[in-house]
């Protein structure tokens, strides 16, 4: 068998090829590098996978993470494909027997890291073995210039370079903005590439920026629209996504936390919970994410600004995977550039404190948000937007939605939000006091609706649609002592 496509159906069952893989598969079965450049879910294992399977001898697959190389070789078995991983798990007899295996052609597909290459067994292993394809994933960490900088792939070069043969050589990622992609290039040292870029346009996803001080109200604003949907809540340090959960959960709305100081388990328990819809907030670092495959996530929402609009496009991404309209909002506050030099200033090489620095200042274009948000991410990737999103407005981002809006209804949206905030300190404050937990003193909704009715009068207040008789008899005085204070001072 040496079509790609009977290989795509056999051993994946999959009738057609995405944009792109049939060419990049094409090159490298005919000898030739490549350069792929996908979106995360685009279908890059496929594009050297096939290869591997139609060229005689071994794939050597470099990838950066553990979890990433068994979950592929676990699908690969699946499929029959006889594919195996090295990582520092193995001892050094299955090590041996691994190589061993690979050595007599028994598999195709064999997964390391980076810093395996230059060991001794393996070095001795690659001279003898009959290496007919390398692949480099996640290439971008060749580049101090990408957001997963790894040292140990600038060696990936002297490790080709010491091979009997010079395999095919392949490099894949999901974001590589063009002065990255050259980086690869010259760094593996890529023969003539066949390179593709395939768009990064994901025109169901809608972009926003909102400036506040005060992130928790912005956040408690926004959740209750998503209500019943899936959603990822993304901060900046392990500490404030924590604090984050808890606030949350007093707030009422179920959520869990993920991050890399958290115990495998537990790691594994709230992921499984928010995978499975039981919990539908997860509050996270960067280190949840990669390898996660959930396509019904309705909203990605950063609680602090990322390092990088790399970083911000990858999590952004996670959002609406399944096609379906899905939002992705920036709560931004100035505070968010000091929180990110925190990070550059413990950095100790000098160029990469540069490169950081410039990422930085490019998100910080973004949040500023002068121009539409759509056109400047995909110009960063160095993509020139396609001819329906070529006019002025995208009209899927809150630059360009902004002019669309009644002028009118703003001012008056933003007091309601101001007296919205108050009241939610109110509440706050109750269900400390009674401890109760706060949507059972009064619902989100009842104070949307407190906020903008703003009834003075007990009357008044026990006749609207949220707000229960006897919570109202019992809550009713706080609020209204509020509300009349807010309307006396307007
Ligand atoms: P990436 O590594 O680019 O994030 P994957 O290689 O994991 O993406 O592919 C994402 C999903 O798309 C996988 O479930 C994969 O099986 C599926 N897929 C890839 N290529 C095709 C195709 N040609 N037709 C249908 N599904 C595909």
């Amino acid at each position: 068998m040496n079509d790609p496509l009977a290989v795509l159906q056999k051993y994946y069952g999959y009738s057609s090829f995405r944009p792109g893989q049939r060419e990049l598969i094409e090159a490298a079965v005919s000898g030739r590098d490549v350069l792929g450049v996908l979106p995360t879910g685009g279908g890059k294992s496929i594009c050297y996978q096939i290869p591997a399977l139609l060229l005689p001898g071994l794939c050597i697959v470099i990838s950066p993470l553990i979890s990433l190389m068994h979950d592929q070789v676990m699908h690969l078995q699946k499929r029959h494909i006889k594919a195996a991983c090295i990582t520092s798990e193995l001892k050094r007899p299955e090590l041996l027997s691994v190589l061993h295996l690979a050595e007599r052609g028994v598999l195709k597909l064999l997964y390391v890291s980076p810093e395996r290459l230059m060991t001794k067994d393996f070095a001795a292993f690659s001279k003898k073995a009959d290496i007919s394809l390398l692949v480099v994933d996640e290439a971008h960490s060749i580049s101090m210039w990408g957001h997963e900088f790894r040292p140990s792939y600038l060696r990936i070069r002297d490790y080709i370079d010491s091979l009997p043969v010079r395999p095919v050589t392949a490099a894949y990622t999901a974001t590589a903005a063009p002065r990255v992609r050259e980086e690869i290039r010259t760094s593996l040292g890529l023969k003539d590439p066949f390179e593709y870029t395939a768009s990064f346009d994901r025109p169901n996803l809608y972009y926003e920026v909102r400036h506040t001080a005060d992130k928790r109200a912005a956040l408690l604003s926004l959740l209750p629209a998503y209500k019943g949907f899936s959603g990822i809540v993304y901060c900046l340090t392990r500490r404030s996504a924590t604090a984050l959960t808890r606030y949350l959960n007093a707030e009422g709305i179920p959520a869990v936390c993920y991050h890399a100081g958290m115990s495998a388990k537990d790691r594994q328990q709230h992921q499984e919970l928010w995978m499975q819809g039981d919990v539908p907030v997860i509050v996270a670092t960067n280190a949840f994410g990669m390898g996660i495959d959930k396509p019904d996530v309705r909203f990605v929402i950063h609680y602090q600004m990322p390092g990088s609009p790399e970083h911000y496009y990858q999590e952004a991404g996670r959002a609406g995977r399944d096609g379906k309209r899905s939002d992705c909002i920036l709560l931004y506050s100035d505070r968010d550039l000091k929180a990110n030099r925190f990070f550059i200033n413990r950095t100790r090489s000098a160029v990469l404190r540069a490169a950081m620095e410039q990422q930085l200042d490019a998100m910080r274009r973004y949040a500023g948000g002068h121009s539409c948000l759509r056109r400047y991410l995909l110009a960063y990737f160095g993509e020139i937007p396609s001819s329906d999103t070529a006019g002025d407005s995208c009209h899927s981002c809150s630059v360009c939605l902004r002019f669309n809006l009644i002028p009118k209804a703003l001012p008056a949206g933003t007091e309601d939000h101001a007296l919205y905030r108050s009241l939610v300190s109110v509440r706050s404050r109750l269900s400390a006091k009674h401890h109760v937990l706060p949507y059972k003193i009064l619902s989100d909704a009842a104070l949307h609706d407190l906020a903008s009715l703003r009834p003075e009068s007990f009357f008044d207040f026990l006749l609207m649609e949220h707000t229960p008789f006897f919570k109202g008899i019992k809550y009713g005085a706080d609020f209204l002592t509020e509300i009349r204070a807010w309307n006396a001072s307007h």
